[in-house]
């Protein structure tokens, strides 16, 4: 059994800036405070997002505590608003649908998301897209912990619970499309497969040692053969 991991943005879709557009919105009206510009958030979960661009707005960081749930709960309010607003036509990455559906059709795959959104926001976005959540068994979310290296050990767990037996980190599978994905399943042993469909390339993603990379996931028998190669 093969518990596959898919991160949502950079790697399954794009959302043209909603995402970023929200959360500076929630930041706005709940610390009073415009973030700066030109902060990096691929490969973060959102409670991480939100209490950088404080600390660099010199916010305290028992304040940011105080109001980082309020924050983020606004946030997914404001998200579903933004994303209303875009044309998602292009948003889901070629082969996405493809990959899902190979996936999902065998019954040695565990579909799960390991993603540092918020749970309500990555509900958001695939809805937004269209590629909805039901066919993701498990997850492990930004809102379970604000360390993405802390998510592998959750969506585990859950899949183990899930299953009713022992998954080894070996048969855990972590895709995604930024250094933080590739090295976030190292304490578990997980496999990571880079894609370079976000802000990194491909060379970015090999420096990082994942067990495969590919430009985008649209050629689907090679993904398939990376993910369950021994
Ligand atoms: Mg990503």
């Amino acid at each position: 059994m093969k518990v596959v991991l898919f991160d949502i943005d950079g790697t399954l879709l794009r959302t043209d800036g909603a995402g970023r557009r929200a959360v500076n919105q929630a930041i706005h009206e709940v610390y009073g405070t415009h973030p700066a510009g030109g902060h990096e958030f691929d490969g973060k979960t959102d409670p991480q997002i939100v209490r950088e661009l404080m600390q660099l707005a010199g916010v305290h960081d028992e304040s940011i505590t105080e109001r980082l749930a309020e924050t983020l709960t606004r946030y997914s309010i404001l998200l579903r608003d933004e994303l209303d607003g875009v044309d998602h036509s292009r948003n889901v990455y070629p082969g996405i649908g493809a990959l899902l559906d190979a996936l999902e059709a065998r019954d040695d795959v565990l579909l799960g998301l390991l993603t540092g959104n918020i749970h309500a926001g990555a509900v958001a976005k695939l809805d937004a897209v269209g590629l909805g959540t039901d066919r993701f068994k498990i997850g492990a979310f930004g809102s379970d912990h604000a360390s993405r290296a802390e998510l592998p050990a959750i969506a585990r767990a859950r899949a183990e619970a899930l299953l009713g037996h022992a998954v080894a980190g070996a048969d855990v599978i972590v895709i995604g499309d930024t250094p933080a994905d590739m090295g976030c399943g190292r304490g578990i042993g997980a496999r990571a497969i880079g894609v370079a469909t976000g802000r990194y390339t491909v060379d970015d993603l090999t420096a990082c040692e994942p067990h495969a990379v590919f430009p985008d996931l649209s050629d689907t028998a090679a993904v398939m053969r990376a993910i369950f190669a021994e």
